[in-house]
């Protein structure tokens, strides 16, 4: 079922997006403030979000922004009325759509349609789907991952990172942008964290394979890449 996550402070205005959707024929999951919205939006669960611009915690823009550094989910703008700034900054930073309150629920859900329909060819990962690179394959729901048909035992962070890697394939991620996905924007603790973690995902993979996917790029962070398949 198509999952759509509300981030909304207004309650009045999140039950009733609630309802409606639900009505619609979606599941829809609710957040109050910025920070729980943006967790739930990386948490891959949802297939679209509807994103207010006022929020408490951490406003529309910042989410928005800190969500298109690993995330492509489709995210509709609520924005207050006249508020042409809010639309163009929105846009220019990601959102695929906004509407201006107050609105009209049918408006919206045409709106939804629409984008739900066009992003099923952009969608970066569909539930279900295998990722890999080389012979090393992770199946995502399944929480396996397996190296020549050999499984690979991971721990739930050193399976996160990996998946954002494979993700990405062939693309650099930085260590802020890893931090922020696996262990949280809020992360107190070792900023080495990705370091170290990259280091066990080494010792169970490369090592024990004697191959070269886990590549460090100096100054800039991580990327995951099969040197066979780049270089043909
Ligand atoms: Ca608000």
């Amino acid at each position: 079922m198509t999952k759509i996550l509300i981030v909304e402070d207004e309650e009045k205005i999140s039950r009733f997006l609630e309802l409606e959707l639900q009505h619609e024929g979606y599941e829809a999951g609710k957040a109050a403030d910025g920070r729980t919205g943006l967790d739930m939006a990386l948490s891959g669960d949802y297939d679209l979000m509807v994103l207010d611009i006022m929020l408490p915690e951490l406003n529309g823009m910042e989410v928005l922004r800190r969500l298109r550094k690993t995330s492509q989910l489709p995210v509709i703008m609520l924005t207050a009325r006249d508020a042409v700034m809010d639309k163009v900054s929105g846009l220019d930073m990601g959102a695929n759509d906004y509407i201006t309150k107050p609105f009209a629920i049918e408006e919206l859900l045409a709106r939804i349609r629409a984008l739900l329909r066009t992003s099923v060819a952009i969608a970066p990962l569909a539930r279900g789907a295998a990722l890999s690179c080389g012979e090393l394959i992770m199946n995502v729901d399944a929480h396996t991952v397996t190296y020549k048909e050999a499984n690979i035992e991971l721990t739930n962070k050193e399976f996160s990172l990996l998946q954002a890697l494979l993700e990405n394939k062939d693309i650099v991620l930085s260590r802020d942008v890893l931090l922020d996905r696996i262990w949280g924007y809020g992360y107190i603790g070792e900023t080495n964290v990705v370091d170290v973690y990259i280091r066990y995902l080494r010792q169970k993979i490369d090592d024990v394979f004697h191959v070269k996917l886990i590549h460090t790029v100096r100054g800039i962070g991580y990327t995951i890449k099969d040197e066979k398949e780049s270089e043909s």
